[in-house]
């Protein structure tokens, strides 16, 4: 198959653990690289950023990552880029005239919005696929005010999910989210995010401690990752004797005031409960340097208030690490309670601190718990997995849109026939 995917502000060329560069990125990068070795041509359609970047780079044999001009050359803020969705979408269809791609696979709401108008450019529109990485409807419940998504989020969303042929969700929970948007059930696959299981592997070298017991937090340093939580949890366990450090990898390094607001907001919280000392704020940690880090911690904590998936605890499971995770979003599926980690209520410290201390003191547990997490990414996880049942889908979507059932195997000159439709 020939593959489109539309990744408008996560492109998976870019660093990780900035505000807005984290599992989306992973994601499109590690099933793209998927798909490629099952034998398709993928390309990966991203807004330029950097004026100096060539239109395409190849990421893996097989993938190709095409930059559109659309709007400025340079870093913009994703809630603030719909004004560009419709010149990403004329570079797309341009792109597409050519290239006929068989499968559109858009991410996230608003390169669901290019997709579907790049499509409806084309005389014979390939079917589309969306998946949402995080719905707004998810996010306004829990940020309120803050959340500083376009209004046009509201309407144009649920849209999306209601027009394009199929709807790839990443957990159980967002599937629910989806129904009550209207996205029809029969339309709606479920599909998690995957982990490089030769990457992230409990074998190999790992970081050396500060103290005796390491807890681990990875992740974009934003407010909703809960990390404020975390550190109170911290001083809660140290204040009952256990020589316990936190490691807090992502977002700006601690550094001159005002340079990160969610840095200088942690120091303050870690100051005010006593740990500052034993809280190390450390940054950004390239992909390449993640394992090591992992694989030193006792425990890898992730307490969002919520998390529409979450790669962090996999990342942590396939290192053999247990994980304390709020029941939250994609957790919920992800980390089992008791079998490989802890789960807690989100923003309870009380809970957090009680899951951390129960883990610390019984090495056998942790141990134990490790190893079933390690089995079930192995089991489950595997990105080459996620990547099979992901183009399985494709095929049921392009079969649907032709009107024939779906293909047991692969038959590209079928595909090739196939001009589907969005809905
Ligand atoms: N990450 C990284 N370096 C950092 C911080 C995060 O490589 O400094 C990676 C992390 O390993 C994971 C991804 O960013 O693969 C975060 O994905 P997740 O789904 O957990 O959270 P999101 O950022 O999508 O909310």
């Amino acid at each position: 198959m020939r593959i489109a995917m539309v990744s408008e502000h996560a492109s998976p060329l870019a660093a990780l653990g900035g505000v807005d560069a984290g599992g989306q990125n992973v994601h499109v990068a590690a099933l793209s690289t998927g798909l490629a070795r099952r034998g398709h041509d993928v390309r990966v359609y991203t807004r330029r950023d950097d004026p100096d970047l060539p239109q395409r780079v190849e990421l893996a044999p097989g993938v190709e990552v095409v930059h559109v001009d659309a709007g400025p050359a340079g870093h913009v803020p994703k809630d603030d880029m719909l004004p560009f969705m419709p010149a990403l979408a004329a570079g797309m269809a341009a792109d597409w005239l050519e290239w006929e791609p068989d499968v559109v696979h858009s991410h996230f709401w608003m390169s669901g919005v290019a997709a579907l108008d790049a499509a409806g450019r084309l005389a014979a529109p390939p079917p589309l696929v969306h998946t949402f990485h995080a719905l707004g409807v998810v996010k306004r419940r829990h940020q309120g005010a803050d959340d500083t998504s376009p209004a046009e989020r509201e309407w144009l969303e649920p849209d999306v999910g209601r027009r394009v042929a199929g709807v790839v969700a990443t957990c159980s929970d967002e599937a629910f989210e989806l129904k009550k948007l209207g996205v029809p059930p029969r339309n709606i696959s479920v599909i998690p995010c995957g982990v490089d299981l030769d990457h992230f592997s409990p074998g190999g070298e790992r970081e050396q401690r500060r103290r005796r017991h390491r807890v681990l937090s990875v992740g974009r340093l934003v407010p909703r990752k809960g990390v404020g939580t975390v550190i109170e949890a911290i001083a809660e366990v140290a204040a009952e004797g256990f020589d316990v450090e936190l490691v807090v990898v992502g977002g700006g390094a601690a550094g001159p005031r005002g340079a990160d607001p969610e840095v200088d907001r942690l120091e303050r919280i870690a100051a005010l409960a006593g740990v500052a000392d034993r809280v190390e704020l450390r940054g950004q940690v390239p992909q390449s340097d993640l394992p090591d880090v992992y694989r030193s911690a006792d425990v890898v904590v992730c307490a969002p208030w919520y998390e529409p998936f979450g790669i962090v605890p996999l990342e942590a499971m396939a290192c053999g690490v247990p994980v304390v995770a709020s029941s939250v979003g994609g957790l919920i599926d992800s980390v089992v309670d008791g079998g490989t980690g802890r789960h807690v209520p989100p923003r309870d410290v009380a809970a957090v601190a009680a899951a951390i201390r129960g883990l610390l003191l019984d090495d056998q547990l942790r141990r134990q718990l490790g190893e079933n997490g390690r089995r079930r990414m192995t089991r489950r996880y595997a990105w080459s997995r996620i990547a099979a049942d992901t183009e399985r889908t494709y095929l049921a979507t392009i079969a649907e849109a032709r009107g024939t059932t779906t293909q047991s195997s692969h038959d590209p000159g079928a595909i090739r026939r196939t001009r589907g439709a969005t809905r």
